[in-house]
């Protein structure tokens, strides 16, 4: 990507080609965009709860009818296997689909009070910015779209310069499924411009960011300003925790999609390998297998488990974790060019310092380290900044269930890598972020609460 005068250069990471040409926004184009949200929220805002449902019913099946070349844009723009792709423009349909239930069931409370009764409400909060990151571009705009709109708010939303294609494609599928104009738009423009405006602009009540924790720094510190509410997905640097007593074959099956999935170029990716002892070389026996065979290629083909990176730029950031504070002890196959590509890796770490070990890498690659007993684990899981997600491999089920409440994440699975439902919250502890997205309670960061008395 690279912004040329207003427009940006769109490129493909498979094969390093300008794919596209976005218009780019800067300071005026925001705040026309919050002034129109403005407007279009004071009639949104008061369309009877089933209409907002069936216009996020509309846009769930728009999208699951034009899923393939949604998925195909997403795959080419981030250069992810398009079956992952297809599988999260799946997700996207289905979390309107699972919003659209919601905007009936906003209910409040009623609560009896000396002298009469007091009542809840959920109200809209107004405008919402989303500003979200280039790995799971729609997806995860579809987190913070569909909750904030069937909540009643309207939504500008800035996607990531490197990836605006699916999120622009968004913007008219619901206009056509009947979201009224100016409800919802798209801005595609740099975060130092639209997304600080958003951040700062007195008429946007609340800032829904997902992206570095070092911008979830900034986001954080600006908002106060107008005490803006504001909801954080940041990094992660998440922990595999493998027992002697797991099914190894299943765990060391299961781990490079961990962290390899999306090319590692995910907030929970288990990129810290934690291996009890006993079991480590019959475990990295298995996970090297694994890694060696792992099909690493052009993204179009259904084959394909392993893309390239987003840039050339992050390659070379991925590429600096391998100093000499680490040992490669697995190496899988990645092309030559063009293409951003970077084989998937396995290192063991020659210090608790080194890098590799303390810092999100956002690539593939993987860090395997020993322990020794429950408490050692739970204790290198919880040596981190970061509290995001992470996986518990064993047999024996108090375990199981004794690690997943003393490890400081908030989304954790036993036997599984399996992070991010629907219908369960999502989200992290530490500096991984604040609030939750997804299931039932992510309407709560979209709503005011209100309470009303009625003395009788
Ligand atoms: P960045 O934080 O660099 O960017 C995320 C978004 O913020 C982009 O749209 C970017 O715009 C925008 N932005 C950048 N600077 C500012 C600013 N000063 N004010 C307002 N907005 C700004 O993250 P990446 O896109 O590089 O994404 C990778 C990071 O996201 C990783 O750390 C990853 O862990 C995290 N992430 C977390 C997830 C979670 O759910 N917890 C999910 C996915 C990713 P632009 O780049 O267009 O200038």
């Amino acid at each position: 990507m690279s912004t040329v005068g207003d427009s940006i250069d769109v490129i493909e990471p498979a094969t390093e080609r300008v794919i596209a040409k976005v218009p780019s926004a800067g300071m005026e184009e925001t705040d026309r965009a919050v002034a129109k949200a403005k407007e279009a929220f004071a009639t949104w805002r008061d369309v009877a709860a089933g209409d907002r449902a069936t216009v996020l019913r509309r846009i769930a099946a728009a999208v699951e009818d034009q899923a393939m070349s949604l998925a195909r844009l997403e795959t080419r723009n981030v250069g992810k296997p398009i079956s992952d792709a297809l599988g999260e423009i799946g997700v996207v349909a289905a979390t309107f689909a699972y919003y659209a239930g919601s905007p009936e069931r906003l209910t409040g409370k009623t609560i009896p009070v000396p002298g009469g009764v007091n009542m809840t409400f959920k109200e809209p909060m107004g405008v919402v910015g989303l500003i979200t990151p280039w790995n799971f571009p729609l997806a995860i705009a579809s987190w913070g779209v569909a909750p904030a709109l069937a909540a009643g708010n309207a939504v500008v939303l800035k996607p990531a310069q490197l990836t605006p294609l699916t999120a622009i494609e968004l913007e008219r599928i619901a206009l056509q499924a009947g979201l009224p104009e100016g409800v919802f738009q798209v801005l595609a423009g740099p975060g130092s411009l639209v997304g600080e405006r958003l951040v700062d602009h007195p008429d946007v009540a609340k800032i829904g960011f997902t992206g570095s924790t070092d911008v979830g720094k900034r986001i954080s510190a600006r908002a106060s300003g107008t005490i803006k509410r504001v909801t954080l997905e940041l990094g992660g640097k998440s922990a595999n925790i493998v027992f002697a007593d797991a099914d190894l074959e299943r765990a060391a099956a299961a781990a490079p999609g961990a962290v390899f999935g999306n090319a590692g170029q995910d907030c929970c990716a288990r990129s810290r390998i934690l291996v009890e002892r006993t079991a480590m070389d019959r475990f990295l026996e298995l996970l090297s297998t694994n890694v060696a065979a792992m099909r690493v290629g052009d993204p179009m083909d259904e084959a394909t488990e392993m893309g390239p990176l987003i840039t050339a730029q992050h390659r070379a950031k991925v590429a600096s974790f391998l100093d000499d504070d680490t040992t490669v002890v697995a190496r899988g196959s990645a092309p030559d060019g063009p293409g951003f590509w970077f084989a998937p890796t396995v290192v063991t770490p020659r210090s608790t310092d080194a890098r590799v070990v303390t810092e999100e890498i956002f690539g593939p690659v993987a860090c395997v380290m020993p322990f020794e007993d429950e408490e050692d684990a739970i204790a290198i899981a919880n040596d981190t900044i970061y509290g995001l997600s992470g996986s518990i491999w064993t047999e024996n089920g108090s375990k199981a269930l004794r690690v997943a409440r003393a490890v400081d994440a908030g989304t954790l699975s036993v036997n599984s890598n399996w992070s991010v439902r629907i219908a369960t919250p999502y989200g992290g502890f530490k500096q991984s972020g604040i609030g939750r997205a997804l299931g039932p309670d992510a309407l709560d960061y979209y709503t005011e609460l209100k309470n009303v008395y009625i003395a009788t």
